[in-house]
């Protein structure tokens, strides 16, 4: 307890939240206490001046121009490709596909991967605690292929059922796409054995890493992962913008996702001819600011240490947790063994909304209901949760407003 209380103090949380402009403001006259980390995370002001300098300095169309602004803004936008590929340990700068976010990166694969390697009768693996995104893209493949999704179950706690995820492996299974870290619990997943298991089988693994890449350190080359999505405006970074890491030899054996500008080498009326890795996946132009300034965020990230956030949220997690279950009538939904940054919670007799509406009223900003993953409510028989999700700049007075919060609202709803 001792050490975990000095990794809570020797974080400069303070220091770290000067830099985010938004924290410092009041609603509903009380000082905003952010803890819907979650759905997006506040941006410190490095991303919020490159924005600017961009606006102000380089406003120029990418990959086209040989004038100089268009140099320009194309150096900063690849020098966000080669941090990012630093980021992940990625092999090369080539295999960092530069999305919309999350969301577009597995809409990519889905269509992309699905129409090259999925046929009647093959199968898909997702797990029972997905987002609708890492869901919806595969039941529509699925459709179209007439192929089908399996779901690995879960325990109370919300974990995966290993055995029976190694059961649903089959010469069927062309993909195995999971999430690393669940948004509406939580868990951890126990990536490297998923990816171990499913390689064994000779099948690839995306990893749906939208809760993950801004917690966790993670080296796509050691966990060999085959494809990694995640989303900008998760990490401290701009909204638009977002990630997909793909193996050279699996973006290379798929065909084009869109087609449009950049993404093609010649055009005839006759055939076209397409580009290289990565432009082969980025067509049409870009969201240019948010990709340039995507490394600031990224540089704010590693300026700090991906280890000594982790260590510090991991400390908080327990805090909160601790403070959240001296409440009574407070029931976690999410109690994995290993949990990364997300809480979430009912309070007997009391709608999770309301609870939210009370919360929101001293200034607490939390989200409610079913986070994007129906099955998942559905699974535990619930409507939704309270979810107050933690960042590095969240502190344990933000904790202690969280719970008297919560200890209010139950104490006016049940
Ligand atoms: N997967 C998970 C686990 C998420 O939490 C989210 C965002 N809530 C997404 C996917 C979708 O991310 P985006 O909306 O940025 O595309």
């Amino acid at each position: 307890m001792m050490e975990k209380t000095a990794v809570l103090e020797q974080f400069d949380v303070y220091g770290i939240r000067k830099d985010f402009p938004i924290l410092t403001r009041t609603v509903n006259g009380k000082p905003l206490v952010y803890l819907d980390n979650g759905a997006t995370t506040q941006k410190p002001l490095q991303v919020i001046d490159a924005i600017r300098h961009y606006y102000t300095e380089l406003n120029s169309n990418v990959h086209r121009g040989v004038h100089h602004l268009s140099q320009l803004a194309t150096d900063a936008f690849e020098v966000t490709r080669h941090q990012l590929k630093g980021f992940i340990n990625a092999a090369h700068d080539h295999e960092i596909i530069i999305t919309k976010g999350t969301t577009d990166s597995i809409n990519l694969v889905a269509s992309s991967f699905g129409s090259a390697f999925v046929k009647t009768g093959d199968e898909i693996i997702i797990s029972a605690m997905e987002h609708h995104s890492n869901i919806v893209p595969w039941q529509l493949l699925c459709e179209d292929r007439g192929a089908v999704l399996r779901v690995v179950p879960i325990n109370a706690a919300g974990e995966l059922d290993m055995d029976a995820y190694r059961a649903l492996l089959t010469d069927r299974t062309k993909l195995v796409a999971i999430t690393y870290v669940s948004n509406s619990l939580g868990t951890v997943n126990p990536v490297r054995e998923i990816i171990e298991a499913a390689h064994a089988n000779g099948t690839p693994v995306l990893l749906d890493a939208a809760q993950a890449i801004q917690h966790i350190a993670i080296d796509v080359q050691a966990l060999d992962v085959d494809f990694l999505a995640f989303s900008g405006h998760k990490m401290y970074g701009p909204t638009g913008v977002g990630v997909l890491y793909g193996k050279e030899k699996w973006l290379d054996a798929m065909p084009p996702y869109q087609g449009g500008g950049e993404m093609i080498k010649e055009v005839t009326f006759e055939k076209t001819t397409y580009n290289e890795l990565p432009f082969k996946f980025e067509a049409g132009t870009p969201n240019i600011e948010a990709g340039i300034s995507l490394a600031a965020a990224i540089g704010y990230i590693q300026d700090i240490g991906m280890d000594r956030i982790a260590a510090y949220e991991h400390g908080l997690l327990e805090y909160a947790t601790a403070r959240l279950l001296e409440i009574p009538g407070i029931r976690l939904i999410g109690t994995a063994a290993n949990k990364s940054s997300v809480l979430s919670f009912l309070v007997d007799g009391a709608h999770p909304y309301d609870v939210g509406v009370i919360l929101d009223k001293l200034g607490v900003a939390v989200r409610t209901g079913h986070h994007c993953t129906q099955p998942l409510m559905d699974w535990y028989g619930i409507p939704g949760t309270v979810r107050a999700s933690i960042a590095m700049y969240n502190t344990r007075e933000d904790i202690d407003t969280l719970a008297a919060g919560v200890q209010k609202a139950a104490s006016m709803l049940v």
